[in-house]
């Protein structure tokens, strides 16, 4: 069993109305791998993860979270997950990250970080709190448990959101372009937070445009062209020799 992976997907198609967005996409992490989506604007990465989230239903593919199929109902167009406790359990277990943060404004950054261990998981209040306040500290932010969102650099709201994700004891880290928000001086402290955290062994799925993150983090790269994976493979043979010419335009208009 020690094989299984935390999150695969095997021939995943999703459609918006006539719009086909991902026709048949196979993606596995086991657990410590840390996994990036890269690919054109539009290409289907951010569907891809809040398909791996259960935000969006599907029509076709199979999903399974550590081993276990989601189940679903319905047919082909009107397929949704059966089972709302699964649901529960698969997306608490899979912290997402946005590129806009999605603090809540009306929160100080530790309540932001204890609502949904609490409210969701209904956990210890006073042991949240302290796995809150150790989270924040590990992010470089342990002197803000007390501010709002709007008092904070944009890197120091991301780095709180990552806690605040952390705070969740997920299984896996689902990041969807973590830095395009942040001016080139702040996303480096998000970076640094990004790369210690896969250097624990924390399993993440990681869309980015940044394609120094990409090669440094990861052990498989995956890139996705109109909703295939035109190649993938490990970083250095992904970034160095690139086969496909679609990866090798790409490559070139983003550096
Ligand atoms: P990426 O993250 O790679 O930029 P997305 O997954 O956001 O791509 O989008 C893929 C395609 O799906 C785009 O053409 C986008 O316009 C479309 N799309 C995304 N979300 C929706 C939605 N909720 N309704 C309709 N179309 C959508
Ligand atoms: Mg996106």
């Amino acid at each position: 069993m020690s094989d299984t992976a935390v999150i695969e997907i095997r021939n995943l198609h999703k459609a918006y109305g006539a719009l086909e967005v991902l026709k048949g996409v196979d993606i596995r992490a086991k657990r410590g791998d840390v996994v990036s989506l890269i690919g054109s604007s539009g290409s289907g990465k951010s569907t891809l993860l809040r398909c791996c989230n259960l935000l969006e239903d599907s029509q076709q593919g199979d999903m399974l979270f550590k081993g276990e199929p989601v189940t679903w109902k319905g047919r082909d167009h009107g397929r949704r997950p059966s089972d709302p406790k699964q649901v529960l359990r698969i997306r608490t277990n899979l912290s997402m990250v946005f590129q806009q943060f999605n603090l809540w404004a009306h929160m100080t950054i530790l309540q932001n970080v204890m609502e949904a261990p609490v409210t969701v998981l209904r956990r210890d209040p006073a042991e949240v709190e302290q796995a809150a306040r150790a989270y924040l500290d590990k992010v470089g932010i342990g002197d803000k448990c007390d501010v709002y969102p709007a008092q904070l650099s944009g890197g120091q709201q991301q780095r709180a959101a990552i806690a605040r994700a952390l705070c969740m004891e997920p299984e896996a880290l689902l990041f969807d372009e973590p830095t395009s928000a942040l001016d080139p001086e702040l996303e480096q402290e998000v970076v640094k937070v990004i790369k210690d955290l896969a250097a624990e062994g924390r399993t993440m799925l990681i869309v980015t445009h940044d394609m120094k993150l990409a090669h440094d983090v990861s052990d498989h790269v995956v890139f996705l062209h109109q909703g295939l994976i035109e190649e993938q493979g490990a970083p250095d043979d992904l970034f160095g020799a690139p086969k496909s010419e679609r990866l090798r335009g790409f490559l070139s208009a983003t550096h």
